[in-house]
């Protein structure tokens, strides 16, 4: 089972709508078919010119790509696909934990008794 080797690129500004311009994961073009159509992990062809390669994931990613993306392969090496899912995985436990939190001051907030200065001072007096 060969290495399947992919890169991040989107849309070029100005090619499609700005939401379409998602991160796709594309599968790098065989050497002889250079010229020809690249083919991104969720079905999109992308012709010459129409994408722009990415160091990393810039906006949103496609998710149709995610979940197509060839996961470990036989050789147990990573693709840039498993990369970015696993830190998605990542990001989204510490987005559950931020609203939990956000939950919890939330709640502490409701029961909170707020005191203006002077009202003290009214049931004292
Ligand atoms: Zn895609």
């Amino acid at each position: 089972m060969s290495l399947t080797r992919l890169l991040l690129a989107r849309p070029v500004e100005g090619t499609v709508g700005e939401r379409q311009r998602v991160t796709h994961l594309v599968y790098v073009p065989e050497a002889r078919n250079r010229a020809l159509l690249a083919r991104a992990c969720c079905g999109q062809a992308f012709g010459p010119g129409d994408l722009e390669l990415l160091d990393g994931v810039a906006g949103m990613p496609c998710e149709a790509c995610l979940r197509h993306a060839p996961i470990n392969n036989a050789e147990g090496v990573l693709t840039d696909g498993d990369l970015i899912v696993s830190r998605l995985t990542g990001l989204e436990a510490q987005v559950e934990l931020l609203a939990e939190l956000v939950d919890r001051v939330g709640k502490r907030l409701s029961q909170a008794t707020i005191t203006f200065p002077g009202e003290q001072s009214n049931v004292e007096g």
